[in-house]
C-alpha cells in the first residue's frame, strides 16, 4: 500500500504574492502535484488552459458544482473558483504531495475536511505594499481598490486558523521558508511507525 502524500494549502488574502511564491516553488519542487483550479474568470495574457486554470463558462462551472466535482469552491470578486476533487485525491492516493493555492474561504473549507494537511498563510510585509500590489494589478477604480483592501484586512483576521505564517518580503526567502515547512512537516513523528521485523540491516522506521 502506498503512503498518502501531504496536502499543502497555501493561502492568504489576494495581493499577498502567493501566486509568485507558488511559481517559484513549482520550479524548485517539480515532484509536487500542483492542483489546477477551474474558474469562470477570463484568461489573462499568457495564461494557458489546463496549466494556469481550467477556464469554464458559468453554466459549465455550475453543472460541475451540481455534480459535486469540487473539493472546495468560492466566489472571488464575482467569479467562481474551485479545486477539482478527483486529480487531488488521485495524486494523494499515489503518494504525491499536493499543493493548493487558494483563497481564504476555500482554505478554511478544505481544513474542515482534511485537518491532516498543512495550512500556510502568506502575509504581505506591510499595508502599503498590499495596497500597491492590489492597485498594480490593473485599471480598477479607487472604490474597487478600497473594497479589496477591506476584504484583505478581514481575511488577515483568519491567520490564527493556519498552522504556519510566512511574511512575503523577499520572495526567495519566503519560498525557502515554505520549503522548510514542507520538509519539517514530512518529518513529524506522527507520520512514522517503528519497524520491528526488518532485520539488522533494515530500516528502523517507515512512513505511515
Ligand atoms: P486570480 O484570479 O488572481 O488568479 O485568483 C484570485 C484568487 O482566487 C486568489 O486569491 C487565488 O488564490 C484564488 N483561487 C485560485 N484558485 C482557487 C480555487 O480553486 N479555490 C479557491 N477557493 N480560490 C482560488
Amino acid at each position: 500500500m502506498s503512503v498518502p502524500g501531504l496536502l499543502i494549502v497555501i493561502s492568504g488574502p489576494s495581493g499577498t504574492g502567493k501566486g509568485t511564491i507558488c511559481k517559484s516553488l513549482f520550479q524548485r519542487r517539480p515532484d509536487i502535484f500542483f492542483s489546477v483550479s477551474a474558474t469562470t474568470r477570463p484568461p489573462r495574457d499568457g495564461e494557458v488552459e489546463g496549466v494556469h486554470y481550467h477556464f469554464k463558462d458559468r453554466t459549465t462551472f455550475e453543472a460541475m458544482l451540481a455534480r459535486d466535482e469540487f473539493l472546495e469552491w468560492a466566489l472571488v470578486y464575482g467569479n467562481y473558483y474551485g479545486t477539482p476533487r478527483r486529480p487531488v485525491m488521485d495524486a494523494l492516493a499515489a503518494g504525491k504531495d499536493v499543493l493548493l493555492e487558494i483563497d481564504v474561504q476555500g482554505a478554511l473549507k478544505v481544513k474542515e475536511k482534511a485537518p491532516e494537511g498543512v495550512y500556510i498563510f502568506i502575509v504581505p510585509p506591510s499595508l502599503d505594499i498590499l495596497r500597491k500590489r492590489i492597485t498594480g494589478r490593473g485599471t480598477d477604480t479607487a472604490t474597487v481598490i478600497e473594497k479589496r483592501m477591506g476584504e484583505a484586512l478581514s481575511e488577515l483576521a483568519h491567520m490564527p486558523e493556519y498552522d504556519y505564517v510566512v511574511v512575503n518580503d523577499v520572495v526567495a526567502e519566503a519560498v525557502d521558508r515554505v520549503l522548510s515547512i514542507i520538509i519539517a512537516e514530512k518529518c513529524r513523528s506522527h507520520r512514522f511507525r517503528l519497524v520491528s521485523d526488518s532485520g539488522p540491516d533494515g530500516p528502523l522506521v517507515e512512513a505511515k
